[in-house]
């Protein structure tokens, strides 16, 4: 891996530069913008029976927000202070007092009536609590029943038959890792996370195009490079810190291009607080749009790569670094007769743009001497994922763009654990330090000293699947143990994930707050185990950025909740009384600091985990870039060009393609029904306008959109998106997502899919007349009768 070490924080220039404010006009007033002064007073106030520890959190802790990666308020990319809002609304679940017990112990219909930011505003699970099949309560047990409980029936079922899940907010490594070596210990590979949702396919892209499994550059990287491409990331939005890095970059003549159905507000201008003049006068951030098609980016990158190869014939070495491929790629002649059989007219058809701006762009590339290409899910959140990122891989790979200054992959993280989830192990392809492959399996079992199971084990999609199976089959899930996670509103077709949680024996739900997903039956039991957050571990834990960074987070002096526990601490309790005699033997890590340390044997890059342990200690795995020099940790050290065909997606006349998109929101979490960026309720349909005057839908008019898999009840509202697509809001829009559609290579479940838009009376009066005559058309025939939850009618009627 590399060799050279991140040379530490940058300094921003004092001078203004007005050519990049958004306006003359002082604080964007006027402006669709969010409102940072008044989100920092919102946060004191909702903060105000804890204030001291919440300061304590801000300005010791490791961030458990996104994967940007801070340690109190400084990171490691720029110097001054590094704050947002998104960190500020996910304060109080840190900082929230107990639920009541009379509100836990209310009747199941009480709690089910209320959303899931009602149960998050409730505050924090103090006790261990059960409710049985039939029962209409929570009620408290002590940790002992509760963990006897489940320990039972770890042992009354087949290990096929029983799986784990981790969340990825909030998580340590040290939980990874204590889940992943648990789940493998009592027998079972069904352990997955987080990130199946959102970066599965960029690792798996990655790791097979260069052997590596992380973003291969550093956040420095992207001041002063030539391009920076962002592709499906809002990362003003998502990583909002960020902002300042591009800010940076554009002080040093960076170009910045984003590549996205919608043109997002939020990546248009954005008023930076920690920057004056931005905090002010708003920074314009992109420097041009490309509006692909959803679903068209690779045919699109397909387009970049014929025009490259078009100016190689006129002029050789004119658009690829020929040198760079000759010692470190291989697959150069199979990716160019693939590319070259394309038509233009395809590709056009499937991106959506021009060949005239494809052309425009893989010019700007080619001129350009380095280049970072950013990525989120808009390119990994489709079924096929893994070979959007492949194409960005190309793409660089073609360029020369890897494992040197200004230059690199990076798939930008969203949720602070994600990155490190399965780098620890803790999903059904990984284990510490490695792939799910016989020689990792051997390492890690001398590592561990106990056996490791080695059938493949599942993806959550799948292991929710396995809830429906008969009872006699070998694989039907009877135990699911969860760490956070909502799945009723994060995965595709809703009602059928609350089929799936109902038909499972025995839940447990290890958490800090309730959630939806809590309340549903199942058939023998659901137990709640309360679990600390990052903050209040003994011993403190570590969480890994983006750019690979191990950040220690020390334990946080405070209050601490009735009998919560720290994760890790539970998982190894949960081995102990499924297997004493083992465990004895095989789960002795009794610290976090003896969990980093055996970290560090387990995951060779890991090395040095087992030093941190005061605020503000880390280490960047790898070094400021992986792949350094062009050289891949791959058998013969070289890249690799695959050939990616069109995945062909290709609307009929009259549909639409839809995907979703995030508000004020994290992950699942709302905290606020008008998206601060372009003043959209979550009901909102966003489309184009020429669209919306074809259809002759004005804005503000009811609409429902619809397709075999569900309906959607909202309201039209023009936006810059790409013609032929619409954006909903996630997870409401989940309804149209049909489920058991993954992704091949990395499981990541589809989110994007055909509808048709109609207005609400429209579509109502062909409701009304299909009740009348047997004449309704086929596809509503189609309609199951549970589409249309999660969004609210707008029909008034
Ligand atoms: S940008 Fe991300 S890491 Fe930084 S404070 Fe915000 S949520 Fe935390």
């Amino acid at each position: 891996m590399g060799k050279t070490k991140h040379g530490g924080p940058l300094r921003l220039p004092k001078t203004p530069k007005p050519g990049l404010w958004v306006g003359p006009v002082p604080l964007g007033l006027g402006k669709v913008k969010p409102h940072h002064i008044t989100e920092m007073f919102k946060t004191v106030w909702r903060n105000r029976d804890n204030l001291p520890y919440a300061w304590r959190i801000l300005s010791r802790g490791v961030c458990d927000g996104c994967a940007l990666g801070v340690s109190g308020l400084r990171d490691r990319t720029l110097a001054g202070p590094h704050l947002c809002t998104t960190r500020l609304n996910l304060l109080r679940l840190n900082t929230a007092p107990a639920i009541p017990d009379d509100v836990l112990t209310a009747d199941i219909d009480d709690l089910r009536r209320m959303t899931s930011a009602e149960l998050r505003e409730l505050g924090r699970l103090p006790y261990p609590m059960i409710r049985e099949r039939g029962e209409r309560r929570f009620r408290r047990v002590p940790w002992d029943e509760a963990m006897d409980r489940i320990a039972a029936k770890f042992r009354a079922v087949d290990p096929k038959q029983a799986a784990f899940y981790l969340t990825a907010r909030g998580l340590t490594n040290e939980t990874y890792y204590m889940a992943a070596k648990t789940a493998r210990f009592l027998g079972t590979n069904h352990i997955d996370n987080a990130s199946r949702i959102c970066h599965s396919p960029s690792k798996t892209a990655l790791r097979r195009s260069l052997g590596i499994g992380a973003s291969s550059c550093s956040y420095t990287d992207w001041i002063g490079t030539d391009v920076l491409v962002f592709w499906g990331s809002v990362v003003a939005n998502n990583q909002p810190v960020s902002t300042k890095y591009i800010y940076a970059a554009k002080r040093q003549g960076t170009k910045v291009i984003v590549v996205n159905p919608y043109r997002e507000p939020a990546m248009d201008g954005y008023w930076i607080p920690s920057v004056p003049e931005s905090a002010l006068f708003g920074t314009k951030l992109a420097d041009d749009w490309y509006q692909v098609n959803i679903g068209g980016d690779i045919d699109f990158m397909n387009g970049v790569m014929k025009h490259w190869f078009e100016m190689e014939r006129r002029e050789p070495g004119s658009a690829l670094d020929l040198a760079f491929i000759s010692r470190h790629v291989n697959g150069l002649e199979e990716l160019r007769a693939h590319v070259e059989g394309l038509s233009w007219d395809d590709i056009e058809r499937g991106s959506g743009l021009s060949r005239g701006r494809i052309a425009e762009f893989a010019e700007l590339l080619a001129r350009a001497r380095n280049g970072v290409f950013v990525w989120s899910m808009g390119l990994t959140q489709h079924r096929f994922g893994t070979d959007n990122v492949t194409q960005v891989v190309n793409l660089a790979l073609l360029r020369g763009f890897l494992g040197r200054a200004k230059c690199g992959l990076m798939p930008i993280r969203g949720h602070s654990g994600v990155q490190g989830s399965s780098e620890m192990g803790a999903d059904p392809f990984s284990l510490p330090g490695g792939d799910f492959d016989p020689e990792t399996i051997a390492r890690i079992e001398q590592v561990w000293g106990f056996e490791i199971p080695k059938w493949q084990g599942d993806i959550v999609g799948v292991t929710l699947e396995n809830a429906l199976l008969p009872d006699d089959h070998e694989r039907r899930l009877r135990l699911f143990y969860t760490s956070g996670g909502n799945f009723l509103e994060t995965m595709p077709n809703p009602d059928r994930v609350r089929r799936s949680l109902e038909n499972i024996e025995l839940r447990v739900h290890q958490d800090i707050i309730l959630n939806t997903s809590m309340l549903a039956d199942a058939r023998e039991a659901v137990i709640l185990l309360p679990a600390k957050t990052r903050y209040e571990q003994e011993g403190g834990g570590t969480s890994t950025s983006t750019e690979r960074m191990v950040y220690f987070s020390p334990e946080i002096p405070g209050p601490r909740i009735g009998e919560a526990r720290e994760e890790w601490r539970i998982f190894l309790d949960l081995a102990r009384r499924v297997k004493p005699e083992e465990a004895a033997r095989a789960m002795k890590a009794e610290t976090a600091e003896e969990i980093r340390a055996e970290i560090a044997l387990a995951a060779p890059n890991y090395d040095g985990i087992q030093h941190l342990r005061h605020q503000g200690d880390f280490f960047q795995w790898g070094g400021m870039w992986l792949c350094e020099d062009g050289v891949c940790p791959t058998p013969d050290g070289r890249g690799r060009l695959i050939p990616i065909a069109s995945p062909g997606v290709r609307r009929t006349a009259g549909t639409f393609m839809a995907t979703t998109r995030r508000g004020k929101q994290f992950n699942s979490m709302i905290y606020g029904t008008r998206d601060p960026f372009n003043g959209a309720l979550r009901e909102d349909v966003l489309m184009n306008p020429e669209d919306a005057a074809e259809l002759g839908i004005a804005d503000g008019e009811a609409v429902v959109v619809h397709n075999r898999f569900g309906r959607f009840y909202g309201r039209l509202r023009t936006a810059p998106v790409a013609r032929g697509n619409i954006g909903l809001f996630w997870p409401e829009g989940n309804v149209l997502f049909p489920s058991g559609v993954y992704e091949p290579h990395a499981g990541i479940p589809e989110y994007n899919t055909e509808v048709k838009v109609e207005k609400a009376d429209i579509y109502y009066a062909r409701q009304d007349r299909k009740y009348r005559s047997k004449d309704a058309d086929a596809e509503e025939g189609d309609v199951p009768a549970v589409a249309g939850a999660g969004a609210r009618p707008c029909r008034t009627e």
